[in-house]
């Protein structure tokens, strides 16, 4: 069994704590890998040497920074491949996506290696007579990124390419259901030319995640994951007065104007609800069809397309949805749609039905796509995310009441609407309290130069990621003003500095 380690200080290392976790493959329901499970030692070794690398570091050019980052993104082009291949394998997602994860990655690491441009000051003259004033960008130090499952590669890609081009050093703590990745990532930096220490990998769990959030050396933090955990990560972190961005769960809805275009709505809730199996923070859980017949037809258009979906091993090319990530994520899964039936929601498709019946694969984590038809607002697999196959439609009577069921939820990731009315449209970009929002776009994840983040329970912090949001959060600003001898006033002067 291959055991999945630690990169600190440039080096693959084991570490000490004698702890371990087993690594499924998704697809075979088997533990072909373990990872360890790093102690106080194995974090504070991975702070020392990015404390060590930094003041090196942060004084490197920009430009040769960015150097670095774009040989990084061309090892990464050539070897798309592969990394999809190792997420796949241990998140179960199809191959298409796990390389479409990857070039959303990449696109960060594009914007990166921008450095220069994006570190470039302000600077006024004559604010005084003879005396000018200008504004760098410095980098913070050692930031920490803690990272979920469900986008092993793309989630720290869109955190440490800013965070390196900005000139921190870097210490990683990926899922520890999928933690391979991040050891590939270490390698091509490191043959890209980045410094021993500027990046690192602690494989862990809540232990090392303590052990980050509360080291003094630690001055960022960057988390996604879970609401719960979002908001302790963000109330400790802020505590010991470290900066912190933490993105958490979500539910997103998409309504559905009764004069969209169904056909293409339909579709674009078949790939939104169930593409990576639902497993996505910018997946559509909730339709709403706004009137009762454009509801029942919109059932009916689904529930064949569902019921046909092929669900089977990420790297058969036919396989449209994978397995869930584990068995207990199966059975989480699967409660909530036990919940929404025994509280009254219509069971149009039912993915517990599903068996894979492909050989080498029957003790995979599979789940069939489900569709849950009035689902009303009280109900447990309305109000909590799923985080699985599950489209639940809530119908509404008009607009008003569905953007009033938007704002009602707690989370406010992304949300989406269908329809040809530009008007409709209009109010909806500027009325709904969501971070994310598309026109006739399911699933409006911002492009790299721009910044992700939802706005509630889905976001603790003032800060976004990655686009200007994220160089913001990586650098702090100084100001400085200098006067030079031919403004010098000769006589001193007590009261507050004014222009006069
Ligand atoms: P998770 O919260 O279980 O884990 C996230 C990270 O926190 C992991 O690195 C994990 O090791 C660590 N962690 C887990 N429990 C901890 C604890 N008790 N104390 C300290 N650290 C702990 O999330 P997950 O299941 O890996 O990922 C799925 C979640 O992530 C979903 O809620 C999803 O919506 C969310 N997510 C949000 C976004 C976003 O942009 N808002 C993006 C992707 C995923």
């Amino acid at each position: 069994m291959s055991e999945i380690v630690h990169f600190i200080n440039g080096q693959f290392v084991s570490g000490n704590s004698g702890r371990r976790q087993d690594v499924f493959n998704p697809a075979t329901g088997i533990a072909d890998k373990s990872v360890i499970l790093a102690n106080e030692d194995d974090v504070n070794a991975a702070v020392e040497a990015a404390s060590v690398a930094w003041p090196e570091w942060t004084k490197t050019p920009a430009l040769r920074r960015a150097r670095i980052l774009d040989k990084f993104k061309n090892i990464l082009w050539e070897r798309l491949t592969q990394l999809a291949e190792v997420i796949s394998s241990e998140h179960g997602k199809t191959l298409d996506d796990a390389i479409g994860e990857v070039t959303r990655g990449i696109e960060v690491v594009e914007f990166a290696t921008a450095a220069p441009t994006l570190l470039k000051g302000e600077f006024s003259e004559n604010v005084g007579s003879g005396v000018d004033s200008h504004m760098i960008r410095q980098s913070l130090g050692v930031c920490v990124g803690i990272t979920p499952f469900n986008f092993p590669a793309m989630v720290p890609m869109w955190m440490f390419p800013v965070a390196l081009a900005t000139g921190n050093c870097f210490v990683l703590k990926p899922s520890e259901r999928d933690p391979s990745a991040s050891l590939l990532i270490a390698e091509w930096l490191r043959e890209a030319g980045l410094p021993d220490g500027v990046f690192n990998v602690v494989q862990g769990d809540k232990m090392a995640v303590d052990s980050l959030v509360g080291h003094e050396d630690v001055k960022a933090i960057s988390f996604v994951g879970s609401t719960a955990i979002a908001n302790y990560i963000y109330t400790t972190g802020t505590a010991k007065g470290k900066r912190v961005q933490a993105l958490g769960g979500a539910k997103n809805h998409m309504i559905i104007m009764p004069d969209a275009d169904l056909e293409m709505a339909t579709n674009a809730l078949m790939g939104a609800a169930f593409g990576s199996a639902g497993e996505r923070c910018m997946a559509v859980s909730v339709a709403v069809p706004v009137t009762e017949a454009l509801a029942d037809a919109l059932v009916e258009k689904l529930k064949p397309k569902i019921e046909e979906l092929k669900i089977g091993p990420a790297l058969d090319p036919a396989s449209e949805m994978g397995p869930l990530v584990t068995a207990q994520h199966l059975q989480k899964v699967t409660s909530f749609i036990d919940s929404g039936e025994n509280e009254g929601a219509d069971v149009v498709v039912d993915g517990r039905n599903f068996k894979q019946d492909k050989q080498g694969y029957e003790n995979g984590f599979f789940i069939g796509g489900t569709l849950l038809d009035n689902v009303k607002e009280n109900m447990s697999c309305y109000r909590e995310e799923i985080f699985g196959p599950v489209l639940s439609v809530v119908r509404k009577n008009s607009y008003r009441e569905a953007l009033d069921l938007i704002h009602s939820h707690e989370y406010a990731n992304g949300t989406a609407i269908f329809t040809r009315d530009g008007d409709a449209a209009r109010n909806f970009m500027q009325d709904v309290e969501v971070g994310m929002v598309g026109v006739n776009v399911p699933i409006p994840v911002p492009m790299a130069f721009h910044s992700f983040g939802g706005w509630k329970s889905s976001i603790f912090g003032d800060h976004a990621m990655h686009g200007m949001e994220g160089v913001r959060f990586y650098t702090r600003i100084k100001t400085t003003t200098t006067r030079w001898p031919t403004g010098l006033r000769q006589n001193p002067e007590f009261k507050m500095p004014t222009l006069g």
